[in-house]
């Protein structure tokens, strides 16, 4: 076979990965070195010269996104259809095999997937019915450790509590909680892991069979797997595995989500005779920006030890902007995206990154306002808003009577008078009787007065009715009767102004979603189960592909893995990025700098850094100055485009003009005591008369730079 031309478009480093005998193997390469690329043509070269079948080989990427451009990829290469491969997520995948073994999981069949919002849900009734108190013990946290646990492939039978009553109450919870979601047959993210790995741990005959079909296991981003991922895979591999992974440990960026950068060596030390392979070639950034990136990461310690370099050119300085604030940031990126456009480039090619969701709200504003349309990956999430998730509730009981979360969401939506008594007395009904809400309802219907009793028979036969007269339309179809049938429509209609409106939009929307929905090969499931699964799984991703040509919106975690040519990463302050609980700790600094790597080297040809010296996030100013990050770069490699007339970096007043500013007595070291952030000690001060500024360390808030004027500080 003339296997040339698909070795063809690489360098000899990625040819010899990519030919490397049937083995274990781990690329460890720098950013842009082509890694995803040697997986794409790894799997190839598999298929075509190694002949083995498509179905043998299981790829796992980071996103769906990712999976998509793999699974284009691949059949671009190959010229096949891609749909007997299994390349997914980890949760896709997961997903994928529990739908499969149902039984073997100790589902049932329509078992539902529940979001972290949902999840959230769930706990506050399980600290309900518990008797707890929400204040002293807060969902978030609780879902934070009950997700962590699943993640390190624990059950509450196998956590110690050491004697401690705190964790000994956490562990109940945590087994309420799994208990709540079984009788409602929902899995969260989380568990889809964990169960997809117990059904091959706890069947060996299940896991013989896997092991037998997918003797070829490929992971991507393999740096950020964690410990239940970890395990899924070398379960799958067993001993004499041979799994391709590729991976950087300088972009290892989900630590604080259980993520284990350790795996990598893990890896060497698991598959004995791995082979490793390193690329150096940067194909994708300029030298400026390789040069700025390398530099950057260079402050970290421990790390692998990688080389980049460029045969391209230097290209343009890394530019730096100053703002004044958040709008002024917000312009300066609009005009740049403008002379790009009227320079011939696509907006397509523009990414603008941030290090957390809410900083994109400013910046939406300032490109809807000039008509510049964008994408906003992540963030608000076509899939979690409200409307949606009304329509789809629906969906998802009529597709599983269980799924208590979806009951609770409409039973009385639009309100259909079923009160929060009725309601009481169904869920008294089902916790004592340990069933479904749903069977509750049936049950209690004698017990709850005439009225009440009409109301909930209406709720049920109106499901059972939708569920009979959608039984033989497509899904589109099914969608649309939906939302019509439950009343949504009409609800929202009620509703004033654009945000009714734009809510009928969105179900529109997701009933075209409904239309462009294609099923898997060799899916097992029904359209509609199908079709629910992807929305729960897909939601953190694109807001559909309606859009052709569109600035790119996402955060700095969401662009791992891909690429622009013009990136702009904005809100580069301290205490946003780096975050500001990252900064006192070396470990997380650590990772806020690779963070920021990963940023950086999404770039091709143009990378801006921006920050704002006074910014409104969740409705407070701050006071800001550059980030670190910046000040870590070769200065002949950065081009100011504002330059300052003041230094931007804090300017160490001397003592004696120190009593000027603070009539109050206010000095270095002081303790004060601000109106909404409480206690802190003054670290510095800057400027004098009405711009005079103090910066405070609040114990509970942190560093902030404020307004001396208007700060009213109080000294303690
Ligand atoms: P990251 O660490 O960011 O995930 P990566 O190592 O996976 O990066 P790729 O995305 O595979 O890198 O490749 C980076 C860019 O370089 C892509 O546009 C890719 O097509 C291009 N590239 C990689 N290898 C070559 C090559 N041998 N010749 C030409 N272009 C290449
Ligand atoms: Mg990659």
């Amino acid at each position: 076979m003339d296997v040339s031309h698909l070795l063809d478009s690489l360098n000899d480093a990625q040819r010899q990965a990519v030919a490397a005998p049937l083995a274990p193997a781990l690329v460890l390469a720098g950013a842009g070195s082509g890694k995803t690329r040697v997986l794409v043509h790894r799997i190839a070269w598999l298929i075509q010269v190694e002949g083995v079948s498509p179905q043998g080989i299981l790829s796992v990427t980071f996103t769906n996104k990712a999976a998509a451009e793999m699974r284009g990829r691949v059949e671009a290469l190959l010229r096949i259809p891609s749909a007997s491969l299994w390349i997914g997520t980890f949760h896709g995948l997961a997903h994928r095999l529990l739908r499969m073994h149902w039984r073997e999981a100790a589902l049932t069949q329509t078992f539902q997937i529940l979001d972290s919002d949902d999840q959230t849900r769930i706990i506050k009734k399980v600290l309900k019915a518990l008797d707890l108190d929400e204040t002293r013990w807060v969902p978030r946290e609780i879902q934070w450790f009950i997700n962590a646990q699943k993640d390190e492939g624990l059950r509450p039978k196998h956590i110690k509590d050491d004697g401690d009553p705190t964790r000994r109450q956490l562990i109940k919870i945590y087994q309420a909680y799994e208990d709540a979601c079984q009788r409602a047959q929902v899995v969260d993210f989380a568990e889809l892991l964990l169960r997809a790995f117990e059904i091959w741990r706890d069947n060996p005959s299940l896991l013989a069979h896997y092991r037998n079909r997918f003797r070829h296991v490929l992971v991507d981003e393999f740096q950020d797997t964690n410990t239940i991922q970890y395990k899924w895979l070398s379960l799958l591999a067993g001993p004499d595995g041979m799994p391709f992974v590729v991976g950087d440990d300088d972009q290892s960026i989900y630590r604080w989500r259980g993520a284990r950068v350790e795996n990598l060596n893990q890896f060497r030390r698991d598959f004995p005779g791995t082979q490793l392979f390193r690329l150096e070639q940067n194909y994708r950034s300029t030298g400026t920006i390789l040069k700025a990136a390398n530099a950057l990461i260079a402050n970290n310690s421990g790390r692998m030890g990688k080389t980049l370099w460029t045969s391209g050119e230097d290209g343009e300085k890394v530019r730096i902007y100053a703002a004044f604030n958040e709008r002024d940031e917000a312009d300066f990126v609009i005009n740049r995206i403008r002379d790009w456009s009227q320079r011939g480039g696509a907006r397509r090619e523009v990414a603008i990154l941030y290090r957390s969701n809410a900083q994109s709200r400013v910046l939406e504003e300032a490109l809807l306002n000039a008509r510049i349309p964008y994408r906003v990956y992540g963030g608000l999430r076509f899939f979690e808003r409200a409307e949606i998730k009304d329509a789809l509730a629906y969906l998802r009981l009529m597709s599983s009577r269980t799924d208590d979360t979806s009951f609770e969401r409409v039973v009385n939506l639009p309100t259909r008078g079923i009160g929060a008594k009725t309601l009481d007395t169904v869920r008294a009904h089902a916790r004592a009787n340990g069933t479904s809400l749903w069977a509750a309802a049936g049950a209690s219907i004698r017990e709850l007065p005439q009225k009440a009793a009409q109301s909930l028979n209406a709720f049920l036969s109106m499901i059972e009715k939708m569920q009979a007269e959608t039984q033989s339309l497509e899904l589109h179809e099914k969608v649309d009767h939906v939302v019509q049938a439950s009343g949504l429509i009409e609800h929202f209609k009620k509703e004033k102004g654009e945000r009714g409106e734009a809510r009928i939009d969105n179900l529109a929307e997701l009933v075209s979603a409904a239309r462009g929905f294609t099923l898997e090969a060799d899916s097992e499931l029904s359209p509609l189960d199908s079709f629910l699964a992807h929305a729960v799984l897909e939601s953190g991703e694109a807001q559909g592909d309606a859009w052709d040509d569109c600035v790119q919106m996402m955060t700095l975690h969401s662009a791992k893995g891909l690429e622009f040519p013009v990136v702009f990463m904005t809100g580069m302050e301290d205490g946003l990025f780096p975050h500001q609980r990252s900064i006192g700790e070396l470990a997380s600094l650590e990772e806020e700098r690779r963070l920021c790597y990963v940023g950086a080297t999404r770039a091709m040809r143009q990378l801006y850094l921006t920050y704002a010296e006074q910014r409104r996030l969740h409705g407070v100013d701050t006071f800001g100055q550059a980030s670190r990050f910046i000040g870590e770069l070769p200065a002949e490699l950065l081009d100011e485009v504002r330059p300052r007339v003041q230094v931007s970096r804090p300017v160490y007043v001397g003592r004696k003009n120190l009593e000027e500013p603070t009539p109050t007595g206010m000095r270095m070291g002081s303790r004060v005591r601000h109106g909404k952030f409480g206690d802190g000690v003054v670290l510095n001060f800057e400027g004098n008369g009405p711009h005079a500024r103090i910066q405070v360390n609040f114990e509970r808030q942190g560093t902030k730079w404020l307004m001396l004027s208007y700060a009213n500080l109080e000294v303690v």
